[in-house]
């Protein structure tokens, strides 16, 4: 069954093709989404295979029964846009003003689509099912994870696969990694309030820029001297606004950063400094502050053995060259929430390709993706949702046969 899915996979790369410069031409933000699942419940439709639409949202998810019985493998594909102008000179460039697929969401719709095409095609052969989740606002907090899970989309799902297309892998790759893969990525904002004066009179005046100054500081102390060497975090400092005119001392200062942790104890540790420090340091000169800490999605957690599956099937797949455990990454994605519910695993399919101006890294105005990194991503995913099911039910045959 393998091979015949690689042929027609293969076959299916003119279209898969067309479909995702569709998308790309044609991209929609996070919660605004109306389009893009139209269009994929509607290719669902003409398939064949049951598709419930405005999962928890803006959500399409399709089922795909297979002949024999079997357990049921969950395949997750994002498709929300970005908030950036397209600056490529392409074809297929974006005909939206200020909005463009910048992560390659377009490309992990069009390779799920007609990895379900071809998989239908041969459902008759197929030990279990199938569920193809298409998932709305990836890239904005809350997400649209969260409310398809509790929408239903992960019921009676045994184990969840799913890929991002990589610039920072060239196309032939495939990373994995058991446990922490990404960050929790949080935000927050801090408020200094002081007393404003003359800049020749500070004594009159709580320096606000001064106060936020030693904040930036004593800061960063919260990683150097309080989170254990061994483990990992970060915080940084993005911006900072205070101030007009170079004689007067300014009443207000505000900074926002992100912490990145993969460790949702060192998290709560890091937000009770944050609180701490913020305080005694404001007490200590007389100010007065504000501290808004904005909890974003939660690390992503690849399990153990899904993991090596993964691995395992993407070293057989033809056009796959490397299959190189990654580095953890300090950015964040939702499909941390689906793998808290069930075992999973989720992977990089490198998409870089000099040739073809595919170099650029994510959330870039120039970004693109090797379009043949499609077909690597469905045929790893095909090859380890086969492994799967397959194993899972070699294994109940072999129970009955002990049984017997
Ligand atoms: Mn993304």
């Amino acid at each position: 069954m393998k091979e015949a899915l690689y042929t027609r996979l293969e076959e299916l790369y003119p279209e898969m093709v067309e479909l995702r410069r569709d998308l790309h031409r044609h991209p929609e933000l996070s919660f605004e989404e109306v389009r893009t699942p139209r269009l994929i419940g509607e290719f669902y439709q003409k398939l064949g295979v049951k598709v419930r639409t405005e999962v928890g949202g803006r959500g399409v998810v399709a089922y795909l029964e297979g002949s024999l019985p079997g357990k049921t493998v969950a395949l997750r594909a994002d498709f929300d846009a970005l908030p950036i102008q397209d600056e490529k000179d392409v074809p297929y460039q974006s005909t939206v003003p200020g909005v463009m697929h910048a992560c390659g969401h377009d490309g992990h719709t069009s390779t799920l689509l007609f990895l379900a095409k071809a998989l239908h095609e041969q459902k008759d052969q197929l030990p279990g099912k199938v569920v193809f989740i298409h998932q709305f606002a990836e890239e904005i907090t809350p997400g649209g994870a969260k409310p398809m899970i509790e929408d239903g989309c992960l019921d009676g799902v045994d184990v969840l696969f799913g890929t991002h297309l990589w610039s920072g892998f060239p196309t032939g790759t495939i990373a994995y990694k058991a446990g922490q893969l990404m960050a929790a990525a949080d935000s927050f904002e801090i408020v200094i309030k002081g007393k404003g004066g003359h800049g020749g009179i500070p004594h009159e005046a709580i320096d606000s820029i001064v106060i936020a100054s030693q904040l930036v500081g004593n800061l960063q102390q919260i990683v150097s001297r309080f989170i254990n060497p061994t483990r990992t975090a970060v915080l940084s400092i993005g911006s900072f606004h205070s101030g007009s005119a170079f004689n007067v001392i300014t009443e207000s200062a505000t900074l926002t950063g992100t912490v990145r942790t993969f460790d949702i104890e060192i998290r709560e540790k890091i937000v009770a400094l944050m609180e701490r420090i913020i305080k005694g340091t404001c007490e200590a000169a007389g100010a007065d502050y504000s501290f808004s800490y904005n909890r974003g999605y939660p690390p992503v957690i690849n399990h153990e053995s899904e993991t090596a599956l993964l691995k395992r099937a993407a070293e057989k797949v033809e056009g796959v060259n490397h299959v190189v455990e990654t580095e953890a990454l300090m950015i964040g994605e939702d499909v941390a929430y689906y793998l808290k519910e069930v075992p999973g695993t989720f992977f990089l399919t490198g998409s870089r390709n000099e040739e073809l101006n595919a170099t650029y890294p994510h959330h870039h105005p120039r970004f693109d993706i090797d379009e043949k990194a499609m077909v690597i991503a469905a045929k790893t995913l095909g090859e380890a949702t086969l492994t799967y099911l397959e194993q899972s039910n070699k294994s109940a045959s072999e129970i009955y046969q002990t049984k017997r």
